[in-house]
């Protein structure tokens, strides 16, 4: 007997609605149908434990065949089945109220509507013209059923003849869908949202290569690990198990660096891994690792605003039924559940890294280079994170050795206090650039920090508020006397028409630098320190590295860059100047410093050891210090 009915929706016709907004997302049409699949399954062994269906279970896998010819693609299942009303019930009474609206709210997001509205099974009119689901419940009395629509809101349902149990879903693939009647483009959507079911997903046979062509053998082709590393017992694992699993997801990646194995029940359901991925220098680059599934389902690969962000530079997966997959992402942001998960993932990864810190501080140093970015990124936007962290991040110092905070405190505190009591954190951010100041803070005494991180200016500012009183100041921001201001230093005594013959001397040689402009300074140093010197204001310089990792700071990123041009006024050299210049004016002093072959030299040597010295005026003190051998 044949019935005619018309499905419960109340929007008049939501076919064209789902095929319209939902069209960039087509492809997931085949993960809900597999995973309805599977649930019918999973319920089935439910049943049998429970004793509510006494039968066989027998096989348990499921099935997905496409047939060229007749343009179909078929899910099977061997699940409980659907009886008549059931099939009234589930599929054509949808809940749909205001369908419209809500499908306008959130046209960008297919995912939302999918779930949201339980429209799993019917994204298959996405991609197809008509749809037949044949079904036999697990009930004994049942008699199975074929329900058949073409996309309408009209359907039928008429009595048909099935030999098992189990439901087969039979999409007639329409014209502008073709490519998923393809062998290869069907493996690849199982392959992404299927790998890791928990009963066997069955496509086709097993190929082998026979004669110089690809031939079907026996074996069933199963696509998905219905047991995933995830879902296992820990202690039944051994290192190499993680490290194979992580090859499988990732198998351009290098070898991870650590893991964690997330086991949590209550009161929410996580299980997961997150691997320490090699970080090398990029920030981007590797992020979108980690995969996040809902019961072994492959819901998404971009997991910003479920995890903070500096937990997206860790790789692996997280299966969670309780994040709620089917709404929009701010909606997650809110969530209260997501929050609980989060925090809790984000102690899990400060435990684990302090663990092994605590236990292995070798390898922790050792591979510190390349978890430091990830450390810093969690400390700089998570202040939980930042509370645990600052017992294991550490600093490193220009002749390779680690600290923690606590024991470069201790190092530098004898000999780096200032004056007013300020603990002075030197740093450089290039080796061989600042080569000469570091050198010469060494010879101080001092030790300098390598600040040459991506995050790390960023972390400078950090760590002076959270520090107390203590300032992170560059080695090239000052002369090494004034880095760590110990005492007032020595009045300089020149009259001003004094300053300013010295400084005509000095800016009319200079050679023009883009991008940069000097400010003559005057200091009454040690008679034995350099005559000139080359520094760069800390605030400024520290302003303009932030505005070029930011944007809305642009108004820095402008300005050219301010060097202070420091005359050692106790130095016999320029004091010899200076008596050289008295009373002379501007152009006397501009012709006397034109021939002078020591104020050329003092200057191109200042900017050689800041590396400013570049292009034809390094060219032309070569050619001069050749002709002077
Ligand atoms: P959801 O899965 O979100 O509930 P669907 O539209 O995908 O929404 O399915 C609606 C209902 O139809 C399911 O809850 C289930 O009861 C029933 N159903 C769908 N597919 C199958 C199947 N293969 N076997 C048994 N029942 C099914």
């Amino acid at each position: 007997m044949q019935q005619n009915g018309k499905i419960g929706v109340t929007t008049e016709n939501i076919f064209p609605i789902i095929k319209k907004f939902l069209y960039s997302d087509h492809e997931i049409f085949l993960r809900e149908l597999v995973s309805n699949a599977v649930d019918a399954t999973q319920k089935l062994k439910t049943y049998a434990s429970s004793g509510e269906f006494k039968g066989e279970p027998g096989d348990l896998s499921v099935n997905i065949k496409i047939d060229k010819d007749k343009g179909t693609l078929t899910v099977s299942d061997n699940g409980i089945g659907m009886m008549s009303e059931e099939i009234d019930k589930y599929i054509n009474q949808i809940a749909f109220s205001s369908a419209n609206e809500f499908l306008d709210k959130y046209k960008k997001d297919a995912n939302s509507i999918i779930g949201h509205f339980g429209l799993g099974f019917y994204s298959s009119f996405m991609v197809s013209g008509k749809v037949e689901i044949v079904t036999k419940s697990y009930k004994e009395e049942a008699g199975a059923v074929k329900w058949s629509c073409d996309g309408s809101p009209e359907y039928t349902i008429e009595e048909v003849e099935k030999d098992g149990r189990g439901t087969d879903i039979i999409l007639y693939i329409d014209d502008d869908n073709k490519n998923f009647l393809e062998q290869g483009e069907i493996d690849r959507l199982l392959k992404k949202y299927c790998r890791f079911l928990p009963v066997p997903i069955i496509f086709g046979k097993k190929t082998e290569w026979k004669d110089g062509k690809s031939v079907e053998t026996e074996e069933d082709n199963v696509i998905n690990d219905a047991n995933p590393l995830w879902t296992r017992k820990p202690a039944d694992l051994k290192d190499e198990d993680y490290k194979k699993f992580y090859r499988e997801l990732y198998p351009f990646s290098d070898e991870p660096m650590f893991w964690i194995h997330l086991n949590v029940d209550y009161p929410f359901k996580l299980t997961g891994i997150l691997y320490f991925p090699q970080i090398k220098s990029n920030v981007d680059m590797n992020r979108n690792k980690i995969q996040l599934y809902s019961n072994q389902v492959f819901v998404t690969d971009s997991v910003e605003g479920i995890v903070p962000e500096f937990l997206t530079l860790m790789h692996g997966v997280l299966d969670s039924p309780d994040i709620p997959l089917n709404v929009s992402r701010s909606y997650l942001q809110s969530d209260r559940n997501v929050k609980k998960i989060s925090n809790h993932i984000t102690k899990k990864v400060a435990d684990r890294l302090e663990e092994i810190f605590k236990n292995s501080r070798a390898q922790f140093e050792e591979k510190w280079d390349s978890l430091k970015l990830f450390v810093e990124y969690g400390m700089l936007t998570d202040e939980k994170f930042y509370d645990r962290a600052h017992k294991f991040c550490l600093l490193k110092n220009t002749d390779g050795r680690t600290f923690t905070f606590e024991e470069y405190k201790t190092l530098i505190s004898a000999n780096q206090t200032d004056k007013e009591g300020n603990l002075v954190y030197l740093y450089a951010n290039n080796k061989d650039e600042q080569y000469s100041c570091i050198s010469t803070a060494k010879d101080k005494g001092y030790d300098v920090i390598l600040f040459d991180g991506q995050l790390d200016v960023h972390m400078a500012g950090q760590l002076e508020q959270k520090f107390e009183k203590s300032r992170f100041v560059r080695v090239d921001s000052d002369t090494v006397n004034n880095l760590v201001q110990k005492e007032d230093g020595k009045e300089v005594n020149l009259t001003d028409k004094q300053k300013e013959e010295l400084k005509e001397a000095f800016i009319s040689l200079l050679p023009q630098i883009d991008k940069a402009e000097f400010i003559v300074d005057y200091k009454a140093l040690d008679e034995k320190a350099a005559p000139v010197q080359i520094t760069q204001n800390e605030f400024m310089r520290r302003m303009k590295d932030m505005s070029a990792m930011q944007t809305g700071m642009g108004f820095y990123g402008e300005m050219p860059d301010s060097y202070n041009l420091v005359l050692n006024v106790e130095h016999p050299l320029i004091k010899k100047i200076m008596s050289d210049i008295d009373g002379k004016d501007k152009e006397a002093v501009a012709a006397y410093a034109a021939g002078s072959a020591n104020i050329r030299q003092l200057i191109d040597l200042s900017l050689l050891s800041n590396g400013m010295l570049k292009g034809e005026a390094l060219n032309n003190f070569v050619k001069r210090n050749m002709e002077n051998i």
